[in-house]
C-alpha cells in the first residue's frame, strides 16, 4: 500500500530513453530482448563525455535486465591502435561496468564486403573515380539538388572489377571510392550517393594487410548493430541526420527477410560538453603528442584515466553523469559541477591526514627537547569504521606559512603573537614570537604549550577559535605536491576561433616542493583517497614512492574558484 508513491516517484525520474526502453519491453518488442552496445573507435582514450554514453549504454541494460556489448568501431586503421583497445577496456571496468561480449566492426569486414558487392550487382552502388573535392562540389545544398557523378551509371561489371582492385591495393589511395546510388536530390544530404568504401593503405591492428578497402562509418555501424542483434542503438545527437541512412541500409540488408520487425533502432541524446576543457579526441591527441600535457592520463586531462590519476572515484564520475542527466538539447556543463560531485563523494570516503604545503618551522619552546608523544587521529569522521591512526608530536613542527601573521587583524584566528590556538589532535599553544632573516622573512615561529590542554583532557575544554594542522619535523616525510587548475583559460575552448593551443591555461600545474606529510600519508598506496585537512582532497600519484611521495590535488575543499571568477569579473 505504501509501495505506490515509491513507484510513481521512480517513474518520474526516468529519462526519455528509459521511457522508450520500458515501453518496448512492455509491448513485448524484440521478443522482450534488450541489447545495447558501446561503440568506441579505438583512436584515443576515453573521456568524461564517453562516460556519459557508457553510463547510458551499460546502465540501461543493467537496469532492465538486458545486455550491453563492447564493440570497437575499428574501420579506420590510420588512427587506430591496440593500445587504445586495451585502455578503453580498463576504463570501462574502472567505471564499474561489465560487457557481455567484445566485438569488433572488423569482424564483419567480409559480411560488409559481400553486402557491398550485392548492392553493386543490384545497381545500387558504383565506383566513382572522381577526387573527393569533385564529389564534394557536386553535393549541392539542402535546397538544391546535387549533380550526378559521370560514373553513376557505369556498367555493374566495371564497378565490380574496380571494387576488387580497390581492395587488392592495385589502385592508389584516394583515386576511387565506392558510393551507394541513392538519390542526388534528397533533402537529407546523407542520401546523396554517400561514399561507403575508401582505400586505406595501412596495416590494420587486427586484420593486418588483408583489406585495402575499408567501410565508412555509415556503412558499418548500423549493419554491425544488425549482425549483433542490437535492439537499441543509442548515440549522441549529431547522428540524428544519419538515422534515415542507418535505416535505409538495414532495410537493404534485411531485404524482406526476417518478416517480424526485428531490427536495431537508433536513439539520440545530448553530448556532454564541459567548460574549460575540450572533448575532441583529435585535440586531446595533439595535447599529448605535442607535450602540452604529460600523457593521456595527465591529471588535467578530461580523460577517464586522467580523472582516475587526479583522484576521482568512479562513483564521483557516475554521480556527476546522473546529476546532469540526458536530454535532447545540447548544452555546456559547468566544470564546477564535476568538482562538486567529487567533493561530495570524497567527503564520505577520504582518509584525513596532515600535510603542510608551504612549511615554516614552529618551535614549542617549553616542550622538552628529545621528547615525543603519540596521539590518536580520526581517519574519517564520516565513517567510524575507518578507525584511527597515530601521529607523533614533538618540540619542532611544520605549519603552514599562511597560518602565521605577525601583525594580524582582529579576525585572524590562527597563529599570531599573544594569542592561543589549538594544534589539531594535540595541545593548545600560545604564540610568543618569531625570528626573521635579513630580508624580513619569517624563519621560525615560537610558542609555548599548555600541558593540561591535550585533546581529550579536562583542560582541553577551553575555547580557542582556531585549530591548525601540523606535522612533526622529526617524523614528517618530504613530499612533492602538484596543484592543478583548469586546463584552458576560456570557458568554451571548443567553440573559440583561436587555435586551442593558444587558449591553454599557463598556470594549470603548480608544483610545490618540499612539502611535508605525516608518515601515514606517505605510505598510502596509489589511488588512495585522502583529505589533507583544511586544504583539499589529494591522491598519491603513480610516480609516488614511500621515500619520495608525490601527491595530486583532486579538488580543493571549497569551491574558491567560482567565487574568484566572480570577484575578478
Ligand atoms: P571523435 O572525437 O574522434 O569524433 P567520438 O567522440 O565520436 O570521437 P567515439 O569513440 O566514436 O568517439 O565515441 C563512442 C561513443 O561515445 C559514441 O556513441 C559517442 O556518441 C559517445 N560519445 C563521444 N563523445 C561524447 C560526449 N562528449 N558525450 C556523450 N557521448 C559521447
Ligand atoms: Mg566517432
Amino acid at each position: 500500500m505504501t509501495e505506490e508513491p515509491k513507484e510513481t516517484s521512480a517513474k518520474k525520474s526516468l529519462n526519455f530513453i528509459e521511457e522508450i526502453v520500458e515501453k518496448a519491453l512492455q509491448e513485448g518488442k524484440n521478443d522482450g530482448r534488450l541489447q545495447t552496445r558501446f561503440p568506441p573507435e579505438p583512436n584515443g582514450y576515453l573521456h568524461i563525455g564517453h562516460a556519459k554514453a557508457i553510463c547510458m549504454d551499460f546502465g540501461i541494460a543493467q537496469k532492465y535486465g538486458g545486455v550491453c556489448n563492447l564493440r570497437f568501431d575499428d574501420t579506420n586503421p590510420q588512427k587506430e591502435d591496440q593500445e587504445y583497445v586495451d585502455a578503453i577496456q580498463e576504463d570501462i571496468q574502472w567505471l564499474g561496468f561489465r560487457w557481455g561480449n567484445v566485438y569488433y566492426a572488423s569482424d564483419y569486414f567480409q559480411q560488409l564486403w559481400d553486402f557491398a558487392v550485392r548492392l553493386i550487382k543490384e545497381g545500387k552502388a558504383y565506383v566513382d573515380e572522381q577526387t573527393s573535392e569533385e564529389i564534394a562540389a557536386q553535393k549541392g545544398t539542402p535546397t538544391q539538388a546535387g549533380t550526378p557523378s559521370p560514373y553513376r551509371d557505369r556498367p555493374v561489371e566495371e564497378s565490380l572489377a574496380l571494387f576488387e582492385k580497390m581492395n587488392r591495393g592495385e589502385v592508389e589511395e584516394g583515386s576511387m571510392v565506392l558510393r551507394a546510388k541513392i538519390d542526388m536530390a534528397n533533402p537529407n544530404m546523407h542520401f546523396r550517393d554517400p561514399v561507403i568504401y575508401r582505400i586505406i593503405n595501412r596495416s590494420h591492428h587486427r586484420t593486418g594487410t588483408q583489406w585495402k578497402a575499408y567501410p565508412m562509418y555509415d556503412f558499418a555501424h548500423g549493419q554491425s548493430d544488425y549482425f549483433e542483434g542490437v535492439t537499441h542503438s543509442i548515440c549522441t545527437l549529431e547522428f540524428v541526420p544519419h538515422r534515415p541512412l542507418y535505416d535505409y541500409f538495414i532495410d537493404e540488408l534485411k531485404q524482406g527477410r526476417d518478416l517480424e520487425d526485428h531490427r536495431p533502432r537508433q536513439y539520440e541524446f545530448n553530448r556532454l560538453n564541459l567548460t574549460y576543457t575540450v572533448m575532441s579526441k583529435r585535440k586531446l591527441l595533439a595535447l599529448v603528442q605535442e607535450k602540452y600535457v604529460s600523457g593521456w592520463d595527465d591529471p588535467r586531462m578530461p580523460t577517464i584515466c586522467g580523472l582516475r590519476r587526479r583522484g576521482y572515484s568512479p562513483e564521483a564520475v557516475r554521480n556527476f553523469i546522473n546529476m546532469i542527466g540526458y536530454t535532447k538539447y545540447d548544452a555546456l556543463n559547468d566544470y564546477a559541477m564535476l568538482e562538486a560531485a567529487a567533493r561530495e563523494d570524497l567527503n564520505k570516503r577520504a582518509i584525513r591526514v596532515s600535510a603542510v604545503l608551504n612549511p615554516v618551522r614552529l618551535v614549542v619552546t617549553n616542550y622538552p627537547e628529545g621528547q615525543t608523544e603519540e596521539m590518536e587521529a580520526v581517519n574519517n569522521p564520516e565513517n567510524e569504521q575507518d578507525g584511527t591512526h597515530t601521529v607523533t608530536f614533538g618540540r619542532e613542527l611544520w605549519i603552514e606559512r599562511e597560518d602565521f601573521m605577525e601583525d594580524a587583524p582582529k579576525k585572524f584566528f590562527r597563529m599570531t603573537p599573544g594569542k592561543e590556538v589549538r594544534l589539531k589532535n594535540a595541545y593548545i599553544v600560545k604564540c610568543t614570537g618569531c625570528k626573521k632573516n635579513e630580508q624580513g622573512e619569517i624563519e621560525e615561529i615560537y610558542c609555548e604549550y599548555d600541558p593540561e590542554s591535550k585533546s581529550g583532557m579536562p583542560g582541553a575544554d577551553r575555547k580557542v577559535k582556531g585549530t591548525l594542522h601540523w606535522v612533526s619535523v622529526g617524523t614528517a616525510v618530504k613530499a612533492e605536491v602538484r596543484l592543478y587548475d583548469r586546463l584552458f583559460s576560456v570557458e568554451d575552448p571548443g567553440s573559440d576561433e583561436r587555435d586551442f593551443r593558444e587558449l591553454l591555461n599557463p598556470d594549470s600545474l603548480k608544483v610545490l616542493n618540499p612539502c611535508y606529510v605525516e608518515p601515514f600519508a606517505a605510505q598510502m598506496p596509489a589511488n588512495s583517497y585522502l583529505q589533507f585537512q583544511r586544504i583539499g582532497y589529494f591522491t598519491p600519484d603513480k610516480e609516488s614512492t614511500v621515500q619520495n611521495p608525490v601527491f595530486n590535488r583532486t579538488v580543493q575543499l571549497k569551491d574558491t574558484w567560482s567565487s574568484q571568477q566572480k570577484s575578478q569579473a
